[in-house]
């Protein structure tokens, strides 16, 4: 006889919200959906990265503090390294944000952004208040104060430059939002390397600040899942209670090292990445029926006149996977990052080709 278990009487009521995020693999495919770096590894870096993997690296448990790391990233940031902390991908580090601050309060997202700030709100237990950004994407700073004032506010982030809409919001902005808030508010720069401004010097005046920076999109390393944050220590100091004590393995510790080692591989390819999306922003703005928006990072968020699953699937039945959002709020709106040229062309190409079927039906 098998035992009558209930599944329903004990899972968490608020996770009937959450979908489980699909990070479904696709083989063979172009692959220009989430805004990697899209050059083969430096073959020296990797090389080098290959010779670190020694006996004590994977039988001992790693540095919980990331102690030489965080000092590598404080000289590269210029900030001490009592003032950082790394994570699992900064997705991890929003996860914990909000463990410590948003647990039974309110979130605010400037929608739309990314997509985690939610998601790890609902499995925080956090309330997501989304605060709708202007036609333009930029930032509806009167809404935000508006939003920030209600009682149990406690966190609020920006993403900019803003993922999946290309925009960056200005230092003037953001200040104006940290000036009027005593929430603690949380700056996403994950993609600072291709353009925006640089948060870091109103940190000294906002203890409230906290800036996010990843080592996945520039720095090619999204495969090892290296994320850092930028704050008061003080603000870092009750984060560190709810942190994994062993939250970034050892390899990946050193890989991020290496890479800091060698920034001007990484340097160069940031370069040839924002002029090929020049490039591509100009082929699909020639493009009769499609929208591209203003970017300052290694994607461009576009539309066209057709649904967005349409376009995406026509797309990748050509062996083309971009990102398609939709929705209410970005209706047939889809988002591509930047690939090596060649694959940049093999994705204008083929959204010709999608365009043109489509139109011809
Ligand atoms: C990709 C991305 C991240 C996640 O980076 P990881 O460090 O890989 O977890 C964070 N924020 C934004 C806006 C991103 O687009």
């Amino acid at each position: 006889m098998v035992f009558p278990f209930d599944l329903s009487s004990i899972v968490r009521k608020d996770l009937d919200k959450l979908v489980a995020y699909d990070a479904h693999l696709y083989s063979d495919v172009v692959k220009l959906d989430a805004n990697e770096n899209p050059y083969p590894f430096p073959a020296e870096v990797a090389q080098r990265l290959g010779e670190l993997i020694a006996d004590e690296m994977l039988s001992r448990y790693p540095d919980g503090e990331a102690v030489a790391l965080r000092r590598d990233i404080a000289a590269y940031v210029g900030v001490s390294p009592e003032q950082l902390m790394v994570g699992n991908g900064s997705d991890e580090l929003i996860l914990n944000i909000l463990l410590t601050f948003g647990t039974g309060g309110r979130v605010l997202i400037t929608n739309p952004t990314f997509s985690m700030y939610r998601i790890h709100c609902l499995v925080a237990g956090a309330k997501p208040i989304p605060v709708p950004r202007r036609e333009d994407f930029s930032l509806d700073v009167p809404a935000l104060l508006c939003y920030a004032r209600k009682p149990d506010s406690r966190v609020l982030f920006i993403c900019s430059p803003n993922n999946p809409t290309g925009n960056a919001s200005t230092l003037e902005e953001i200040e104006s939002v940290l000036q009027a808030v005593n929430c603690l508010v949380v700056v996403d720069q994950a993609y600072l390397e291709f353009g925006g401004q640089d948060c870091l010097p109103l940190l000294q005046r906002y203890p409230h600040l906290v800036i996010l920076r990843t080592f996945s999109k520039a720095y090619a390393l999204a495969g090892l899942r290296v994320g850092y944050m930028i704050g008061n220590p003080d603000v870092l100091r009750q984060i560190k209670k709810v942190k994994q004590p062993f939250n970034l393995n050892s390899f990946s510790q050193a890989a991020a090292r290496l890479v800091l080692q060698h920034r001007e591989v990484f340097a160069q390819q940031i370069q040839d990445i924002i002029e090929s999306r020049n490039k591509l922003w100009q082929e699909l703005q020639g493009m009769a029926g499609v929208t591209p928006y203003p970017s300052v990072t290694n994607y461009i968020l576009f539309r066209t006149n057709y649904e967005s699953k349409t376009v995406y699937q026509g797309l990748l039945d050509k062996g083309i996977l971009i990102r398609k959002l939709g929705g209410p709020e970005l209706p047939g709106f889809l988002r591509v990052s930047v690939g090596t040229p060649e694959q940049n062309q093999r994705f204008i190409q083929a959204l010709s080709a999608v365009l043109a079927e489509l139109g011809g039906e």
